[in-house]
């Protein structure tokens, strides 16, 4: 970073290079700076369940060896991430852009973003300060180890989710909890959406703390099928699938409540794991999904446009709906997929080169209609390139002004993958 300031060498900061929103593209030339050789676990404090770690260290292979201590970093991506570096990576969008998974429900978003996360320390340019030595990167770590701390401005969620445009996190203390002695896995099949979401609704209201609540709807199910990655044949139905995590006898009576409450939305099945395997191959039907999909590409030249927005539980069934019907209309070959447990949703578009601008108008109406909603244009991808232009729609001219005056404050060269988040220029 010394030798980028002193040269005014733009920066782009590359982890896993998973990210889905244009996050680490290039729009200044520059270097790429890749973490792939900082992934070290530097220390581990079993009886302050935090683990020290670099960026680098993806969230598998930091599980594995969490295992060995019966502790589990909880943050579950939705998808199975396989040994290939690409994969390994998905921990790190946790902390370079915002993020939730599907266990949110259970280990709780903010407690994890305040606990996961702390301290930071990244590289950063202050050399505009006056106590600063100009032409000088700096270190900084943003706070102590304790997970409670109100000294100062909170500066580890500034630069949470800030996909490298404030400096470069070098080391993150991550909060990890105790491996869970009994997960168990139970399946829903609905007649819709609708029902599938407000069975989620009610069981949020219930009070029961379900570790997770994933949606696939009918076309993902299709695509589970097609591709052959379970054994099992699914119901090609709208489909939950929630995950428990709680004693043996909590479990039981959560489910039981669960199923009571499924069925009272009419639902066509329901389904639990009898015993951990089972479980563990009920969950991996969900993860599998994305390679699944791949069954529903009309064409092999398709692409795949991911995309996702957040919005209230209560808002969901509407906008899925919405959604679906606008993307039916126009022809598009698409699925639905939700972390529902956090109102957080990804349709995963199949678009041919001809088709791109239908695509894009879709994504732009599903955008619009998520701000109406009073919902946010994304959930865990980062605003990036893509989503940037929404955040005035969705926060105000004057909030997206201010997040300006933090990047020129912090980067005021704007070396740090400029042009990300807010534009930094208007034609870039
Ligand atoms: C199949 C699949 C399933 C997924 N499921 C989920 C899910 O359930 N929940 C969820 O939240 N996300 C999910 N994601 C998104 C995923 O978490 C992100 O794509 C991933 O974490 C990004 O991490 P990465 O290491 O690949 O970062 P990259 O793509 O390399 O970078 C992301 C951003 O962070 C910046 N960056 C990289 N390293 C640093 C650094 N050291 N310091 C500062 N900035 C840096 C980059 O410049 C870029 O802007 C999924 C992604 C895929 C592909």
């Amino acid at each position: 970073m010394k030798f980028c300031h002193t040269r005014r060498i733009p920066v782009v900061a590359f982890s896993g290079g998973t990210s889905f929103e244009g996050n680490f593209a290039n729009t200044r030339r520059g270097l790429c700076i890749d973490f792939g050789r900082m992934a070290q676990v530097l220390a581990l404090h079993k009886e302050d369940l935090d683990v020290v770690v670099q960026p680098g260290v993806g969230y598998e292979e930091l599980n594995e060896r969490l295992k060995e201590e019966r502790l589990l970093f909880p943050p579950d991506p939705g998808m199975f991430c396989c040994t290939e570096r690409y994969w390994l990576k998905v921990e790190e969008l946790m902390m370079f852009t915002h993020r939730s998974w599907s266990n949110d429900r259970w280990y709780g978003r903010n407690r994890l973003l305040r606990h996961k996360r702390l301290p930071l320390r990244h590289d950063e340019e202050l050399g505009h300060l006056p106590h600063y030595r100009p032409h000088r990167s700096t270190i900084i770590k943003t706070r102590q180890r304790p997970s409670k701390s109100s000294a100062g401005y909170d500066l580890s969620r500034l630069f949470t989710g800030a996909e490298g445009t404030l400096g470069l996190v070098t080391e993150a203390v991550l909060k990890v909890t105790v491996l869970p002695q009994n997960e168990r896995v139970a399946v829903a099949a609905f007649s819709s959406i609708r029902e599938a979401t407000q069975c989620v609704s009610r069981v949020v209201q219930s009070g029961i703390q379900v570790a997770a609540v994933e949606l696939l709807d009918a076309v993902s199910v299709k695509c589970l099928n097609e591709s052959g990655s379970t054994d099992r044949e699914w119901e090609e139905a709208p489909t939950l699938f929630f995950r428990f995590s709680e004693t043996e006898n909590g479990v039981r009576e959560e489910i039981a409540v669960v199923k009571g409450l499924a069925e009272g939305m009419g639902n066509k099945s329901f389904i639990f794991a009898e015993d951990e395997q089972e479980s563990t191959d009920l969950w991996m039907a969900r993860k599998t999904i994305l390679w699944g999909t791949a069954a529903v590409e009309k064409n092999d030249d398709d692409k795949l446009w991911a995309t996702d927005c957040a919005l209230q539980v209560s808002r969901l069934s509407d906008m899925i709906e919405q959604t679906k019907a606008d993307l039916e209309s126009c022809g598009l070959v698409h699925c639905v997929i939700g972390h529902v447990g956090d109102g957080n949703f990804h349709s995963a578009i199949f678009y041919s080169d001809e088709e791109k601008p239908i695509a894009e108008a879709v994504v732009h109406r599903m955008v619009e209609r998520a701000i109406e909603m009073e919902g946010t244009v994304t959930g865990e991808h980062g605003a990036g390139l893509v989503k940037r232009d929404y955040l005035p729609l969705e926060l105000g001219q004057g909030t997206v002004d201010a997040m300006r005056r933090v990047k020129n404050a912090l980067d005021p060269l704007c070396l740090l993958n400029c042009d990300k988040v807010v534009r930094m220029e208007a034609d870039r």
